[in-house]
């Protein structure tokens, strides 16, 4: 079972809420299309008012799981910031630690229409430049759990489990 499904709480990957607005074909999707493609950060003005949207609807208050964001320190920041304001805290922030290589090789096999060579290529250069800094950001705050990503979903959702066996509210870098 899924850690948010375990919980009982909403998992909100920014990625998911991203391609769903390029089917629903929203001006923000138009606006993020491109960037996806490339395998580059959309930029933080626009990603940041989709996660305060979602951040505000109601099924959030037992806790969340966001995934994917934040992925650069100045959406750590934002994200801080508008936790305050809506009177919440971070109790985690997990690195799924996995190899470069491992990561070519499941990214390779998903399908997905942004996950050409060059594509992931970019998402790795772009993973190590700006979201690799996060550990450090939340390793100061107290708030880092780096568990080993590698081995089957069910080996790693074994190891989640073992951090969180209550209801939370945590990211995952
Ligand atoms: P993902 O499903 O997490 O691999 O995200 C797919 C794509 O959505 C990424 O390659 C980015 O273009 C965009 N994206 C997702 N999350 C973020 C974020 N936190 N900041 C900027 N762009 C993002």
């Amino acid at each position: 079972m899924q850690a948010a499904e375990r919980l009982g709480v909403p998992h909100i990957s920014t990625g998911e809420l991203f391609r769903d607005h390029v089917e629903r074909a929203t001006s923000l999707g138009a606006r993020a299309a491109n960037y996806m493609d490339a395998g580059e950060l959309v930029p933080d003005h626009l990603t940041r008012a989709m996660v305060q949207e979602r951040l505000r609807a109601d099924d959030t208050r037992r806790g969340f799981i966001l995934d994917g964001y934040p992925r650069t320190r100045i959406q750590a920041v934002a994200l801080d910031a508008l936790l305050e304001q809506l009177d919440r805290t971070l109790t985690a922030a997990v690195y799924l630690r996995v190899s470069d290589a491992e990561l070519v090789n499941r990214l390779s096999s998903r399908g997905r229409d942004d996950d050409t060579p060059q594509t992931v290529r970019n998402r790795l250069r772009t993973f190590h430049r700006y979201n690799a800094p996060l550990v450090g950001y939340y390793g100061e705050a107290g708030l880092l759990h780096e568990i080993d990503g590698e081995g089957s979903p069910e080996d790693v959702a074994e190891r989640l489990n073992g951090i969180f066996p209550g209801a939370a509210g945590f990211t995952t870098i």
